[in-house]
């Protein structure tokens, strides 16, 4: 039943099919997520072996081989030279999958090159090659109930963090992940990865996510405007999900001091208000524009340090104070969107140590951004609802069922 489902979110998300799957299989990732994929049938037409070791520190691809049982001295010269090595990374802690014949000769060696792509070696007439992996793009879906934080929820049991980071980024102004999330949320996910030859190589983009928290129920859908080419995220009656305002400029991180008419300055040692919200991080950690809007102000300005101040619809602005550095090509007059990467976290201008100092302005005075009642980002628009309905259709049956199955 939940083949058929997946099925036909396929078809009406509009993504091409993979060539009729003879079955599916109900793959237990850890312990909290199940994840469901096709059968691997790929193995068996070859008739090859698949064998997958990690890399260990100090690793070399003759010692890998050996774990793998593959004594090829084509291969291991192959790799052995400059070239190979600088297209090819043994970093620790990444899998290398390889298929051998049962004869012990390799059909295809799995792993990534030094800039995060998946390659594979390959024999070819005049020995091996190396190429980047033909990715195929799957939707997969899942649930779980998370203990602690989401991203501990996934990191403990090998799921792709980044899905954790898309999470929070797609519930940013509904929930601070960081504090909010209880032990028992629940979560389902519909999402899209990247597969090899039916191995699962890299998540993508999220299509749809129910979210339930301390009572609290949230679900988002992904759509694309075909005209603007534009997306986002929204709620089963295409209201933005989003916010024209996040609730912090950065995506994990902690509040080290808040807005207070009164506090005792940490550098001045006097009292003095403090008109802002102070978030510790660690130098260059990326500092996000709230909202879209238009720089008005990009430089250093005394206690400060480098600053920036963007200008926002209704009179509102906002500040970002003691960066390390800016985001390349940022000037005065730049338009940014939401979310939009403007600096880096750092101790410029007076400060004790790294941090972001965090202003908004509402018609030129600081307000506490917390206690700020700002407005929804932009709805589906009336001539693109029946299109967002229909898309919709089928992952909002799918994401009912994911919330009525139990999970562990
Ligand atoms: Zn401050």
């Amino acid at each position: 039943m939940l083949f058929i489902l997946g099925c036909c979110l396929i078809l009406t998300l509009g993504y091409v099919p993979d060539p009729t799957p003879s079955n599916t299989e109900r793959k237990i990732v850890g312990t909290k997520i199940t994840i469901t994929a096709k059968e691997d049938d790929e193995i068996h037409r070859l008739g090859s072996f698949v064998e997958e070791v990690t890399i260990k520190k100090g690793d070399t691809f003759i010692t890998l081989l050996r774990r793998l049982n593959i004594n090829d001295a084509l291969l291991i010269k192959f790799l052995s030279t400059k070239e190979t090595h600088k297209r090819l990374k043994l970093k620790a802690g990444n899998s290398v999958r390889v298929h051998i014949t049962p004869q012990g000769k390799l059909n295809k060696l799995l792993m990534f090159s030094r800039n995060g792509r998946a390659m594979e070696v390959v024999p070819n007439d005049r020995g091996f090659e190396i190429r980047p992996v033909l990715l195929k793009r799957r939707l997969l879906f899942g649930s779980g109930t998370i203990q602690s934080s989401l991203y501990k929820a996934l990191e403990n049991n090998g799921i792709a963090d980044e899905l954790a980071s898309e999470m929070a980024d797609i519930l940013a102004s509904e929930i601070d992940f960081n504090r909010d999330i209880r032990s028992g949320a629940r979560f389902s996910i519909i999402y899209s990865a990247n597969f090899s030859d039916n191995t699962y190589i890299s998540s993508g983009r999220i299509h749809a996510l129910e979210f339930t928290n301390n009572g609290q129920e949230y679900r988002a859908y992904l759509f694309e405007d075909e005209d603007t080419k534009r997306s986002g995220y929204y709620t089963e009656n295409g209201e933005n999900i989003k916010n024209a305002f996040l609730r912090s400029p950065l995506k994990f991180s902690r509040v080290t001091s808040g807005f207070s008419k009164r506090r005792l300055h940490p550098v001045l040692k006097k009292w003095r208000a403090h008109k802002g919200i102070d978030y510790g991080a660690a130098t260059g950690t990326p500092i996000m524009a709230v909202s879209k809007g238009t720089i008005r102000y990009i430089g250093s300005k005394g206690a400060y340090g480098r600053f920036i101040e963007i200008r926002h619809q209704n009179g509102v602005s906002t500040r970002y104070a003691h960066l390390s550095r800016y985001a390349k090509k940022l000037k005065k007059g730049s338009k940014v969107e939401q979310g939009q990467i403007i600096g880096y976290v750092g101790k410029s201008g007076m400060a004790t140590g790294p941090h972001l100092h965090y202003e908004f302005l509402v018609n030129g005075r600081q307000v506490d951004p917390s206690k700020a009642v700002t407005p929804p980002g932009p709805p589906i628009r009336a001539d693109r609802k029946n299109e967002f309905n229909l898309k919709t259709a089928s992952a909002k049956n799918l994401l009912a069922r994911l919330g009525a199955s139990p999970t562990n």
